[in-house]
């Protein structure tokens, strides 16, 4: 776990200042969790045990609240007849993420644009919902423009980082830079 906390702590770093820069496209605020909603949570087994490591010391209302979290969805889980099941993440406790400092990589890039190839960026969702890159995004084609960029007046260009995909945070290159093993990766759900 000592080579994960250290691999946390690069990972922070690089995060950190992708989110300085980027900061004139950035409206994330505490009490904003809708990136917490809806979804589906990738998470390695690694994450996940580390993840378990913040719920232990939890106080037992917070433990509590998150237990019956986690029974609730896993029951609407076995009834769910669709293909993709998704849900609030059941740390989210009144739209704060409980167990923060734990919480796994995908939670650590919310809010960031990735970037998977020369043609291919993932915006925010949450452009959308008049939060991150909304100032940017011509929403006629869901698209970042030269021209709504202009009109801003900001300096620093909106961009997305390459560094960020989830695949790539929790591949082979990071497992052996930092000797740890992520092992296998489901819905945050299915490790609870
Ligand atoms: S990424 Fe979007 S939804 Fe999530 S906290 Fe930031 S602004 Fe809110
Ligand atoms: S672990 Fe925390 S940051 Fe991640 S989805 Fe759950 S509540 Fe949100």
């Amino acid at each position: 776990m000592e080579n994960y906390k250290l691999f946390l702590y690069y990972l922070n770093k690089k995060l950190d200042s992708h989110f300085e820069e980027q900061k004139p496209y950035i409206f994330c605020k505490k009490g904003c969790a809708k990136c917490c909603q809806n979804a589906e949570f990738p998470y390695s087994k690694l994450e996940a045990t580390y993840l378990k490591l913040g719920f232990v010391k939890l106080d037992n209302e917070t433990r509590e609240l998150v237990t019956k979290n986690i029974a609730k969805i896993k029951k609407e889980k076995m009834e769910f007849k669709g293909d993709k099941f998704l849900y609030t993440c059941p740390f989210l406790i009144d739209n704060v993420c409980s167990v923060y400092d734990y919480r796994g990589v995908v939670c650590r890039t919310f809010g960031l644009i990735s970037v998977r190839d020369d043609t291919t960026a993932n915006l925010p969702f949450c452009h959308n919902l008049g939060l991150n890159y909304s100032n940017v995004v011509d929403h006629e084609t869901n698209k970042i423009t030269s021209e709504k960029w202009l009109q801003t007046g900001i300096e620093t260009e909106p961009h997305g980082f390459k560094d960020i995909s989830y695949d790539y945070l929790t591949g082979k290159d990071f497992e052996e830079k930092f000797d740890i093993k992520f092992e296998e990766k489901r819905p945050l759900i299915e490790w609870l």
